[in-house]
């Protein structure tokens, strides 16, 4: 599928470059002009393009410039349902049961009414890539870098990269920010995992694990991920919050514990493999340079601080940030999270730092003692007043009300 993808795009960057071409054979000004350029065609990217797209002709005119030759199923995107019904034709799975595990006790969560889900980053960017196909306001660059940052030009911003230059009034600039470093984020969610196939049926394909501790060392937050996707096949993964970033060859022990344990003696074939390092409680979330030079995606508020999870909040941002393009007010952020929201997922992380050995009786008792719809709107951002009460009583209160002074310090990051 990657090679068709990429084909298509190139042929669409190649018939660009030759009307450019064309145009400087005729003396013509070369420079293309866009209403708005989109740096990195990710999620964020991606996901704002193809609502630009869906205005019709109300589409801005528009570049999506992306450094990748082609899109690959690299990752999983799994969030609970919020009854958003914009991407129900791509989501491949979904589960009413999950389990949180460690090695004292377990819990089993009922989230039937908002199942777990997920989709296949595949599917997801052969959707966005066939959209704007056939949008005639948007164009798709694969394989081109920047050969600059971009520049102001009186009102506009220029754009050099290796397909040409161009110029623009608004910049969305989705690239990350930088590499993962030790201590740009509280704590670093490092994973990695394999999609296996079993020779037998040992997978339960209606019950995810979120968190399995079972295995937990004191001195590290580490937790096994298995998402059944049949009774042979599951995604199998290890994730470690840790205040330094980890590749994953540094957790490739860890992995290969986890997978023998639940393939339960079957051997198996790894299908694919995937990895990735998401900030929990960046120290400082991008703040736009510029009104018309905005700046998005994981780096800049994407992420949830107290989980990692980006894409409904990705997908919540693109739909605010088109129709405020739409209606003429410009681009916009990520919006800050509310005051008391960020609090809390400050002294979680902080306490999480503090007492990495408590965090297998922090999350049992978290997910034990929540209502499963409080807990699961919650963890999705949307939840209530009474939603927040519910968590913090299922907290085991002394290391939160020791750690609040030291979380106060920090406070930089609850602006
Ligand atoms: C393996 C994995 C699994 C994940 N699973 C989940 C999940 O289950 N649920 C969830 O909510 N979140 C998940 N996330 C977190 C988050 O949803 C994703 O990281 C998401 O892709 C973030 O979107 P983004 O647009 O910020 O970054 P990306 O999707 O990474 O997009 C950034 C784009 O910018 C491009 N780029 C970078 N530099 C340049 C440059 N100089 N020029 C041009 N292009 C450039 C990159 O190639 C990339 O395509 C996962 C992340 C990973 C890595």
């Amino acid at each position: 599928m990657g090679e068709e993808l990429a084909h298509r795009c190139r042929a669409r960057a190649s018939l660009l470059c030759a009307c450019k071409l064309a145009e400087a054979r005729q003396g013509k000004n070369v420079q293309s002009q866009y209403d708005v350029v989109i740096l990195g065609g990710g999620c964020s990217g991606l996901s704002l393009a193809v609502r630009l797209a869906e205005l019709g002709p109300r589409c801005p005119s528009t570049l999506i410039v992306e450094q990748r030759t082609a899109y690959t199923n690299d990752r999983t995107w799994c969030f609970w349902d919020d009854g958003a019904t914009r991407h129900l034709p791509l989501i491949q799975h979904r589960w009413p049961t999950m389990t949180v595990q460690n090695n004292v006790g377990q819990t089993t969560i009922n989230c039937g009414d908002t199942p777990y889900q997920l989709i296949p980053a595949e599917a997801f960017y052969q959707d966005a890539v066939d959209r704007l196909t056939v949008c005639p306001s948007t164009t798709l660059q694969l394989g081109v870098q920047l050969t600059r940052e971009p520049t102001k030009a009186g009102r506009h911003w220029q754009i050099e990269t290796t397909a040409g230059s161009c110029l623009t009034t608004t910049v969305i600039d989705t690239r990350p920010s930088g590499p993962p470093t030790q201590g740009a984020a509280t704590l670093w969610q490092s994973f990695s995992g394999q999609e296996v196939e079993c020779d037998e049926p040992v997978f339960d394909p209606a019950t995810i694990n979120l968190m399995d501790f079972s295995t937990a060392d004191p001195s590290r937050i580490l937790f096994t991920y298995v998402l059944p996707l049949s009774t042979h096949r599951a995604l199998i993964e290890v994730t470690q919050f840790g205040p330094e970033p980890l590749t994953g060859p540094a957790l490739a022990k860890d992995l290969a514990i986890a997978i023998s344990r639940r393939v339960h003696g079957s051997s198996y074939t790894t299908l694919r493999a995937e990895d990735g390092i998401l900030p929990m409680g960046l120290q400082t979330v991008r703040k736009p340079a510029e009104p018309n030079y905005i700046k998005a995606g994981l780096t800049a508020g994407a992420a949830r601080p107290c989980t990692g999870y980006a894409f409904q909040r990705i997908q919540r941002w693109a739909d605010s940030c088109a129709k405020s393009l739409a209606e003429g007010r410009g681009a916009i952020g990520h919006p800050a999270d509310p005051l008391l929201l960020r609090a809390m997922d400050h002294l979680f992380l902080s306490v999480l730092r503090a007492h990495p050995e408590k965090a297998p009786d922090i999350f049992l008792s978290l997910f034990a003692n929540t209502q499963s719809d409080r807990m699961i709107r919650f963890l999705s951002g949307r939840g209530r007043l009474t939603d927040y009460c519910n968590v913090i009583a299922a907290l085991p209160i002394l290391p939160f009300l020791q750690q609040v002074p030291k979380a106060l310090w920090w406070q930089e990051s609850w602006r």
